[in-house]
């Protein structure tokens, strides 16, 4: 092992000669056990037990008028949803009540707005003098801020630290997220830079005095670190260009790699995060490429993601396995998401007139990150599972499948994010899951971008949330296996 320690027990990891046909294990393993009565059976029990034990409409925002307004007339017209929710993202940048008023005036009440006529003329008297003006200006600005607070975890990481021992002591543990993507220049990056390393560093010291708990920390390998963050690529290096692919790749290792480094110094966990598609293939070869240093190649806590709306997935999840398989006893971990970025990557599509690269139809990526789940299982202890959704069938079928082949609760982990899907969180705790939280650090300005996806996936009539939440789908229907709606 290299000069910089971590304390990771060895002697029940995976041997490296244990060589891993990730081809010939997938086939075997999918078709004998791919619809069976049995899987489907249990998959129906966890997922009723689950629904049964949440609370049914537990609130998202308390006591917020503008974001019930918003939530409401979002879920039952889409063309208002997008102005919404574009007023939403500019918010922020509006420094005066009267820009305030001014942009809702031109959201909502322009002449070409196909605006309901009671919602215009509520608007219309609460902008109709400087006074109520101001006071709804004002109201607005707080309801937003209160929105986005639901979902984000503190402004800065001092802040958050409060929240995240909160989430610790409650049964969580947690990764937690700088907000903000995409730098436009060379000096916002290295802000970044700055802001990952100090976390790195604050975050390993403050979680040490926490009260232990095994199920967070411990799985048939070893121990897993309190201290886990999740990276963006694009937050980190402001070039990133398909074109010019080898500059990217080594731009984003440059700046990567100190954050590495200060992770491995501290046994801090760091997971980089998949963004638009675009970014796949250069991520992928960071991953590859810098995962596999001598000062990384045998760390074992070292993550990515996996998007199943990608129709590539599959064959990324087999490259990966490949790879993690052939590092030194210290197994990547694999979250695995459905992908948060589905109509940018439809539009942008049609757009340049190129294939669409995720399914269309939303069972195919519900059949497809089932498809991913158990490939995933199956590789285990070669690669280490994380799933991320808030889809109870999903998640059914995951613990179903991963009972039937044997893998021990511990060895797998549910993730979630903080602020959604409050319901059903807790039973997957008291079944005896390992819950992590995604929980966002950042302030307004940044945060919108990642408050409008949280909104648009709430809102989403294809959205399992708000199909369970709001539509008050049958059990039955929303256990279905997606299989059987693919088209
Ligand atoms: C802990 C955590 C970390 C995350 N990290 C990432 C990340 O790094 N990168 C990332 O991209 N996302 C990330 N996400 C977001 C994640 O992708 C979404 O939360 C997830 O897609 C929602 O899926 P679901 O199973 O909860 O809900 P569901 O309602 O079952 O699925 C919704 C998803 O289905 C897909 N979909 C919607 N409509 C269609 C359609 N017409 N055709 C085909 N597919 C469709 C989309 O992916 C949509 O998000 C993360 C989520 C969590 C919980």
């Amino acid at each position: 092992m290299s000069d910089l320690q971590y304390t990771f027990p060895l002697q029940n990891r995976v041997s490296p000669d244990n060589a891993f046909n990730t081809m010939g294990y997938e086939a075997k393993k999918i078709n004998t056990v791919d619809n069976t009565m049995n899987l489907e059976k249990e998959i129906k029990v966890i997922g009723t037990q689950i629904f049964e034990e949440s609370q049914k409409a537990s609130k998202i925002f308390k006591k917020n008028f503008f974001a019930d307004f918003l939530m409401s007339w979002a879920m039952k017209r889409e063309d208002i949803k997008v102005d919404m929710f574009r007023f939403v993202d500019v918010l922020p940048t509006l420094m005066t009540k009267s820009q305030i008023v001014d942009h809702m005036r031109e959201y909502f009440l322009a002449d070409d707005k196909d605006f309901p006529l009671a919602l215009q003329s509520g608007l219309k008297i609460a902008l109709s003098n400087t006074l109520t003006s101001n006071i709804t200006a004002a109201t607005v600005k707080q309801n937003v801020k209160a929105m986005a607070n639901a979902f984000i975890t503190g402004e800065n990481s001092i802040k958050a630290r409060k929240k995240l021992e909160e989430l610790w002591d409650e049964g969580y543990c947690f990764t937690v997220d700088i907000l903000g993507e995409a730098v436009v220049s060379e000096k916002e990056a290295k802000e970044y830079q700055g802001r990952y390393l100090e976390l790195v560093n604050g975050l390993s010291d403050h979680v040490k005095t926490w009260q232990k708990k095994p199920v967070l920390e411990e799985n048939s390998l070893g121990s897993i670190p309190r201290a886990n963050v999740s990276v963006k690529p694009s937050s980190l290096y402001s070039q990133i260009d398909t074109l010019a692919f080898k500059k990217s790749v080594d731009g984003i290792k440059n700046a990567l790699r100190p954050i590495l480094e200060a992770a491995v110094s501290q046994g801090v966990f760091i997971n980089l995060d998949m963004e638009q598609n675009d970014y796949r293939e250069i991520t992928l070869a960071v991953i590859e490429e810098l995962f596999s240093e001598p000062q990384f190649a045998s760390y074992p806590y070292l993550g990515l993601v996996i998007q199943a709306y990608l129709k590539d997935s599959i064959k990324d999840l087999e490259r990966i396995i490949a790879l993690s398989a052939s590092r030194k006893n210290a197994p990547l971990t694999v979250r695995l998401v459905k992908g948060a970025y589905w109509d940018f990557e439809v539009i942008l599509a049609r757009q340049r007139d190129w294939p669409i690269p995720v399914f269309t139809h939303k069972p195919e990526t519900d059949a497809n990150y089932e498809k991913c789940t158990r490939l995933l299982l199956d590789a285990y202890p070669h690669i280490i599972g994380a799933f991320a959704s808030h889809n109870i069938r999903s998640i059914s079928h995951i613990m179903a499948y991963a009972q039937h082949i044997d893998l021990d609760k511990k060895d797998i982990e549910i993730q979630t994010l903080y602020g959604m899907g409050n319901n059903f969180k807790k039973p997957i705790i008291d079944m005896g899951y390992r819950v992590r939280e995604y929980a966002p650090v950042g302030e307004m300005l940044p945060g919108m971008a990642y408050l409008v996806r949280r909104l648009l996936e709430n809102t989403s009539n294809e959205g399992f949330l708000k199909q369970s939440m709001v539509d008050l789908k049958d059990i039955d229907d929303l256990l279905r296996n997606p299989n059987e709606l693919v088209k």
